[in-house]
């Protein structure tokens, strides 16, 4: 986990990709932390980290454009800060947006998108709010980014900046959601695991100049949005691979449970599971392959994979489910709870007779079945199902980004010679 490279040593998080094999070693952190978490991601350091790797590259571009290096040195400040101390880190970058056809300035609240209410010598006081906040309660600093482009109307709403989640006037309102987790034996995965949201408000936040990254300059509003979408949709496809593999597992078991292995319809939706999961782990190797240098030698995984890769992940996903839940059975929202099982008067009739193929007691049956109704149908299925949806990007921001991303000059020019044209 830790980097040791002649300097103290640090978390691999903060080490920024300088080849192909960096972003796969990242991809395989990823992999690997959120297998352990039991298909949740940590994101304490992830999408922090994914941020600051944003900001060093729109840093230095801002930077450019004014011929100084003032908020590089901010920035690079707050990344050694958090690197050092091994920080934990929360992005905000969704803003509630109110109206979603009209831009930040043109809302009828203007407080719809985060801005910029006052600009004082030594900082600025900022108002608004951001949601689905991830993990923000249990992180030490809030990275906040911009979610959209901008426009000159809208530069009071270009600002990006970073506050311990301690700052006066920062309120955290957590979600309830997922909160009335079951027993161990009821609700194996959430009993144990959240991921907690917030609704995160900014009641007249004061933010110190050496922190603020982003205050007006609304032309790089856009570009630091999608900057932090390169890397953090490719970690996004990363963490994704232990939830398809669960869902891949837990096809596999049930249908063995159920003594139906060798049925032709199984095989098929088995086979169809396999591709979906082993489909977009091949994306993710191959947007890391893909993977080019930025000006200053960090690697950028390939934005067209990446994006084709959510894309396949989410698209599929309810379908995956559908598929699981077919497998298992009804009991996977009608089977007697862990009390039932451990009532001597009628726990081992249960055992005996819920009993699937020869070996398999109803007992371990139940525990399985259970595991994979909180993966698919209970609040923690729920939360799963629209995190595949919306987390990172919603499906047409990935439709966007996939045509934004596809340099067809090459097939058209094939095309041309195709039709005799050139
Ligand atoms: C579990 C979870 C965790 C998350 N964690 C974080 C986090 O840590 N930090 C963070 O910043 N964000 C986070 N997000 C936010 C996530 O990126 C957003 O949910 C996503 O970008 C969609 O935004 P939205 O929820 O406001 O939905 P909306 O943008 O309102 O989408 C609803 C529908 O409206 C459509 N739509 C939106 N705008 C337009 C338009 N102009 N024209 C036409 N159609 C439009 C969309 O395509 C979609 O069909 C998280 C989300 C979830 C579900």
């Amino acid at each position: 986990m830790a980097v040791v490279d002649g300097s103290d040593p640090y978390s691999r998080y903060f080490l920024e990709p300088r080849s192909t094999a960096d972003l796969a070693d990242r991809a395989r952190l990823i992999e690997t932390a959120t297998s352990r978490c039991h298909t949740l991601v940590p994101l304490i350091k992830e999408i922090g980290t994914d941020a600051l790797f944003a900001l060093r590259r729109i840093g230095r571009a801002l930077d450019a454009s004014r011929g100084d290096t003032e908020r590089s040195e901010r920035i690079s400040a707050f990344f050694d800060h958090c690197k050092t101390n091994d920080l934990a880190m929360s992005v905000a970058q969704t803003d509630v947006k109110g109206d979603r056809s009209l831009g930040p300035s043109a809302q009828p609240n203007p407080d719809s998108y985060l801005r910029i209410v006052e600009r004082q010598t030594d900082g600025i006081v900022v108002r608004g709010a951001k949601v689905h906040t991830s993990c923000t309660p249990n992180t030490n600093e809030l990275i906040v980014l911009p979610t959209r482009a901008m426009g000159a109307a809208d530069s009071d709403w270009a600002v990006s900046f970073a506050i311990p989640v301690n700052t006066p006037g920062l309120r955290l309102v957590a979600s309830p959601y997922g909160s009335h987790a079951g027993s161990e034996f009821d609700s194996p995965i959430s009993s144990q695991r959240l991921m907690m949201e917030t609704t995160t408000l900014f009641d007249d936040v004061f933010v110190p100049n050496e922190r603020v990254f982003l205050d007006g300059q609304h032309e790089f509003a856009g570009p630091l949005a999608l900057a932090f979408v390169d890397y953090h949709r490719f970690t996004a496809i990363s963490y994704k691979l232990p939830l398809v593999d669960a869902l891949v597992g837990s096809a596999a078991l049930m249908a063995d449970m159920n003594g139906i292995s060798r049925a032709a319809h199984v095989r098929d939706k088995l086979t169809a599971l396999i591709s979906y999961a082993e489909t977009l782990r091949a994306l993710v190797e191959s947007s890391a392959q893909r993977g080019t240098p930025d000006d200053a030698g960090v690697f950028v995984p390939d934005p067209l994979i990446v994006n084709i890769a959510k894309s396949h992940f989410a698209h599929g996903y309810h379908h995956a489910l559908q598929q699981v839940q077919d497998l298992a059975g009804g009991l996977l929202v009608t089977a007697p709870g862990g009390a039932d099982f451990s009532n001597p008067d009628i726990g081992p009739m249960l055992s005996s007779l819920l009993g699937g193929r020869d070996g398999i007691d109803g007992e371990q049956r139940i525990r399985a079945m259970n595991m994979v109704s909180d993966l698919t149908t209970r609040e923690f299925g729920g939360y799963h199902a629209v995190l595949a949806i919306h987390a990172e990007g919603s499906l047409e921001a990935e439709k966007m980004m996939i045509a934004r991303s596809y340099d067809s000059s090459r097939v058209v020019t094939y095309a041309r010679k195709l039709a005799g044209i050139d």
